[in-house]
């Protein structure tokens, strides 16, 4: 398949999404920018195009999909129901980087649900993504744009590392705002459960619903976690990760580089802060974790291409805001190879 580039710099290129709005419309597959991550789109009500997305990314067939919105009135389309926390979460979170769990109409496709009976739905707040959805006219089924397993796509550059000749259209729209998937949120249980961490943290969501849960698949080992996505091995570099977390890190990261390097391997060290370790690569994640959010996916991707053969992750977050959505997929992607110290 051959696919267009399209680059959009500005508001005055929104001419351009027309092309690929109609192929979406017709069945086609088209990558897009979001505020999260880059999404690869099709037309969720039909069943043939949304199999092509599993096909594209090499994505097991059991991990549903987000269905992607351009107005809150269009959710009706899918959803059977709209629960009352996720009316509140729609009215004060809407725009933006989360997503509802919520009960489906039977006319979404089952290649969408993974045959459960609830849906997923989220508006982006991306400028792009809401132009292409609005001028698509459908609702768009939209995973992340990268390789099954690998980091997700913040940029167009990896998109077409990925899925260059898989998809028909990929628009580039330079690089994600908030770096990481949407928070998933079940609205069909009281009360509402955090499936996934995501960009709208827990602090802001019990504000509004009262206090919310986390599903405890996703800190207790031995419970399967609701949402099928997060029990795959995901995000993860080519390289072997460690983490290391905790106010004594500085002394311990020294000590695995001499480790390592005695070892002949070819050593990276993602920071967070001032520290200058000896080791062969040296990437900056930034001093907030809105930054290192942000860079995380980017860098992950930057340590393969420079040739990393383990890659140490200084982690100096607690549990506030998108923190606990920088652990979640930071743990994933070394595999759950932490030391605390
Ligand atoms: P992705 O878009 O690839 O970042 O993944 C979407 C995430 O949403 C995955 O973790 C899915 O398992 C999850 N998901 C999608 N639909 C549902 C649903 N109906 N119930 C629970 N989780 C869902
Ligand atoms: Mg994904």
């Amino acid at each position: 398949m051959k696919t267009k580039i399209i680059k959009i710099c500005s508001e005055k290129d929104f001419d351009l999404l027309c092309e690929p709005a109609r192929c979406l419309a017709e069945g086609g597959l088209v990558v897009f920018p979001t505020e999260t991550v880059y999404g690869l789109g099709a037309n969720a009500l039909m069943e043939e195009s949304v199999k092509a997305i599993f096909e594209a990314k090499g994505r097991p067939s059991d991990n549903p999909l987000i269905v992607h919105i351009a107005k809150k009135e269009q959710a009706k389309a899918v959803v059977s129901e709209i629960p009352a926390a996720a009316g509140l979460v729609m009215e004060h979170f809407w725009p933006g980087p989360i997503t509802l769990v919520m009960p489906r109409k039977d006319t979404v496709p089952d290649a969408v649900t993974a045959g459960l009976d609830t849906v997923a739905v989220r508006l982006p707040s991306h400028p792009i993504a809401r132009k292409l959805l609005e001028l698509s006219g459908v609702p768009v089924a939209a995973p992340s744009a990268n390789t099954s397993g690998k980091p997700s796509p913040t940029r167009a550059e990896h998109v077409i590392e990925d899925l260059m000749g898989k998809v028909d259209y990929i628009i580039d729209g330079g690089a994600a705002s908030v770096g990481l998937e949407s928070t998933v949120l079940d609205t069909t249980v009281t009360p509402a459960q955090i499936l996934r961490p995501g960009g709208i943290g827990k602090d802001v969501l019990d504000a509004v619903l009262g206090e919310v849960t986390y599903d405890r698949g996703l800190t207790d080992t031995g419970v399967a976690p609701k949402s099928p996505g997060m029990k795959y091995k995901h995000y993860a570099p080519k390289a072997q990760m460690v983490i290391v977390e905790g106010e004594w890190r500085e002394a311990r990261i020294e000590e695995l580089i001499e480790d390592a390097k005695a070892e002949g391997k070819r050593v990276g060290v993602l920071t967070s802060g001032d520290a200058e370790y000896k080791a062969d690569i040296l990437l900056d994640g930034g001093r907030t974790a809105k930054e290192y959010a942000a860079n995380l996916f980017d860098l992950l991707r930057r340590f393969d291409a420079l040739g990393a053969e383990l890659i140490i992750a200084e982690l100096p977050f607690g549990d506030n805001g998108i923190e606990p959505a920088i652990k979640n997929r930071i743990y994933k992607a070394a595999g759950g190879n932490v030391i605390k110290c």
